[in-house]
């Protein structure tokens, strides 16, 4: 279990309110952001895998909070698809279903392509500087191969974005779309397959400052089919083996 977190640059703090941790007291509300976030981290950075148990009582030590607290912060977590809630057995970091990792790309399709032409058109010169200094965080997390670190900025890098056009819906939307990526990746992927491919997000930056809306969304769209098309989704969601397509080659 995590128990540092690396600063998250693009760190969700401004979600909290819209998940019910409104009517807490501040201090709690933050004690649980801190919780969200160390767990959230380790989703993103693979070091909590599909199907783990959440232990209550292992969390309750790590982190000094009370059940109730652990429980707020995977019922908000639940809430996010991150979680699921099984009676009688606990909390476990979710498995998205191959059927569900298409929706979850189809809806970034359907959305991200228009926040990268939106960014086109308003993006100042220091919101493009912010965005080239995430991609060069990225270079840096893989010089020193570092590849927990790789994969969370990719995803991070998408949600900065959403941050950058100042938009909270959408920010909450594809924050919760890119975690989910992150789930789905650590199951479909094809090993050795990258998180984000390398120099894309620079040339989505780069179609961005030259405003070029039209392509920035195109090359959004590709990047998105780039990623998706790096998992292999063919797996039968009852774990039963598709003995159909192993001796369909043969
Ligand atoms: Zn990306």
């Amino acid at each position: 279990m995590a128990t540092t977190r690396k600063k998250a640059a693009t760190a969700p703090a401004a979600t909290a309110a819209a998940d019910g941790a409104a009517e807490l007291p501040a201090a709690e509300a933050s004690a649980n952001e801190a919780i969200y976030l160390n767990l959230l981290t380790a989703i993103m950075e693979h070091r909590l895998l599909a199907g783990t148990k959440l232990v209550e009582e292992r969390l309750c030590e790590v982190t000094g909070a009370s059940r109730a607290r652990i429980r707020q912060v995977f019922a908000r977590l639940a809430h996010e698809k991150l979680v699921t809630l099984v009676p009688n057995r606990g909390a476990f970091i979710a498995s998205p279903t191959v059927e569900e990792a298409r929706q979850v790309f189809q809806a970034r399709r359907v959305v991200e392509p228009e926040l990268a032409a939106v960014l086109a058109r308003q993006a100042t010169a220091a919101k493009i500087r912010s965005m080239r200094r995430h991609v060069q965080e990225e270079d840096h997390a893989r010089t020193r191969g570092d590849r927990a670190a790789v994969i969370r900025l990719s995803g991070e890098f998408h949600i900065l974005l959403a941050e950058i056009a100042g938009n909270a819906i959408l920010e909450k939307l594809i924050r919760e779309m890119v975690s989910l990526t992150c789930l789905i990746i650590t199951l479909y992927d094809r090993p050795g397959a990258p998180a984000c491919p390398e120099h894309e997000h620079r040339n989505l930056i780069d179609a961005i400052e030259r405003r070029d809306a039209a392509s920035a969304a195109a090359l959004m769209t590709e990047h998105l089919q780039h990623i998706e098309g790096s998992l292999d989704l063919t797996v039968r969601d009852s774990g039963v083996p598709d003995f159909h397509s192993i001796f369909a080659r043969s």
